[in-house]
């Protein structure tokens, strides 16, 4: 008998984490948190599992929608190894402790109790428990080596995998976070094309269509041309930015822009937790399989890392470029604090290269008009928004036709459909019982046992 539970709150973009039952062995895939709720609301469902029931849990990539519960749930599982790609190893270790950081600090300003959830002592004590096997190599997840798996590389983010789960005769694929497409330092995913029988498939981007016109290389273009224009008229651009991926991808692409003549050599800032993230980028730019091998982004002419202190924010002046995160501008980051100064300058262009929450302070932002006043920070005045904006699309997530034509290569006997809101994954489930008849779709609904064969 083999089962598939999601231990997520809602068919959202939330806190991943997965159960798989495969016979006698039980396999986690993910524990992420939530990154919209707040406290005990932001883990996933780990309240119905067993104290030690669990034989082992595999990570597939290192944000914190997939990471962020890892400790929590290895507190009730100690004995459950944890196996993740080496770069995601890295990663997660320095994202749980920024993580720590930042519930300790809301814990201060908001008064929540919950917080922190985990301590810097439990992630040492969790780290013990996290293994890498060697890429290419199958491995097993339970005593008795019924179940074993491999890990694929899935694009998305430095160390990011796809796994596969054989046990009973049957593969598993959960696509984690994946994209097919060579991003600017990130290569495609390397995904098998036949031999699964069920596909746990993400839908991120399952909402919206991509205009067929649309190539990343032209984009990059673009981008620099907005910037040169926005220098050109003595202003500053910032581009909020998520500290691990995308700031790394856009660093690089700027790079290559200069590089190709399209971009002037200039100042751009980065701070906090992303030059942490950049130096790891860094340590492992010769040991993977990735685009401008060996480049060494920390040594980049022009990159400033700022500032020195924890709190201070970058000197704000002409001709600059401002690579702060939060990539949505949420409140007491770096880029929602500078941003409020940032976007009251008309000559000013603040860019958006990702994905914006509608109820983020940048999509607010973005969806003001000229001239209006707009609250950044629920905590301070509202400021006017006179800067120029413009959106590129950058997403380290497949496009939805990318996903649809991968089931259609494939045809596994069943997709599941994780990782997208309501509208995402309605859409692909319909899309996909037209153009791949030969694969049972059902959307991932929290709670619900799902049998896999
Ligand atoms: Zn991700
Ligand atoms: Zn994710």
């Amino acid at each position: 008998m083999m089962k598939f539970r999601s231990l997520a709150s809602n068919v959202e973009i939330g806190a991943n984490s997965y159960l798989l039952t495969l016979g006698e062995t039980r396999v986690l895939l993910d524990a992420g948190m939530h990154p919209k709720q707040e406290g005990t609301n932001a883990l996933p469902e780990f309240g119905s599992i067993d104290y030690n029931s669990i034989d082992a849990a595999i990570l597939s990539h290192a944000h914190l929608d997939h990471s962020g519960a890892l400790p929590v749930m290895q507190r009730s599982q100690p004995d459950m190894p944890v196996f993740m790609s080496a770069p995601t190893r890295v990663l997660t270790d320095a994202l749980l402790h920024n993580s720590v950081n930042v519930m300790n600090y809301k814990r201060e300003q908001t008064g929540n109790t919950d917080y922190p959830l985990f301590t810097h002592r439990e992630i040492g004590q969790a780290h013990k428990k996290w293994h890498a096997p060697k890429s290419g190599h199958t491995f097993h997840l339970d005593r008795s080596g019924s179940t074993t798996c491999s890990f694929h590389e899935s694009g998305h983010v430095l160390g990011a995998v796809s796994p596969i789960i054989r046990s009973g005769g049957r593969n598993i694929l959960y696509s984690g976070d994946v994209h097919f497409e060579d991003q600017t330092i990130v290569k495609g995913a390397v995904l098998p094309e036949s031999g699964i029988d069920v596909l746990i498939l993400e839908c991120t981007r399952g909402g919206v269509a991509r205009p067929a016109e649309y190539s990343r290389h032209s984009e990059a273009k673009r981008l620099a041309s907005s910037i040169e224009q926005c220098l050109s008229g003595r202003g500053s651009v910032m581009i909020p930015l998520f500290a691990m991926g995308k700031t790394q991808e856009i660093i690089t692409l700027l790079h290559e822009q200069q590089r190709q003549g399209n971009l002037r050599s200039m100042a751009f800032h980065i701070g906090g937790l992303s030059i942490k993230m950049t130096g790891i980028y860094d340590r492992f730019t010769s040991r993977v399989r990735r685009n401008h091998k060996g480049m060494h982004m920390m040594r980049t002419k022009g990159l400033i890392t700022t500032p020195g202190r924890r709190g201070e924010l970058p000197p704000l002046d002409g001709s600059n470029i401002y690579a702060l995160s939060s990539g949505m501008m949420s409140e007491r980051t770096m880029s929602n604090r500078l941003g409020r100064q940032f976007i009251q300058n008309p000559r000013n262009l603040l860019v958006s290269v990702g994905y914006a929450d509608p109820e983020s302070p940048l999509a607010s932002i973005l969806n003001s008009k000229h001239g209006e006043e707009i609250q950044v920070d629920a905590r301070h005045a509202s400021v006017e928004r006179n800067c120029s904006m413009e959106t590129f699309d950058f997403s380290g997530h497949a496009p939805r036709e990318n996903l649809v034509e991968y089931v259609e290569t494939l045809k596994p006997e069943m997709t599941i459909l994780v990782h997208g809101d309501q509208p995402a994954v309605d859409w692909m489930k319909q899309e996909l019982e037209t153009r791949v008849p030969e694969t049972e779709v059902i959307i991932a609904t929290p709670g619900r046992e799902i049998h896999i064969g």
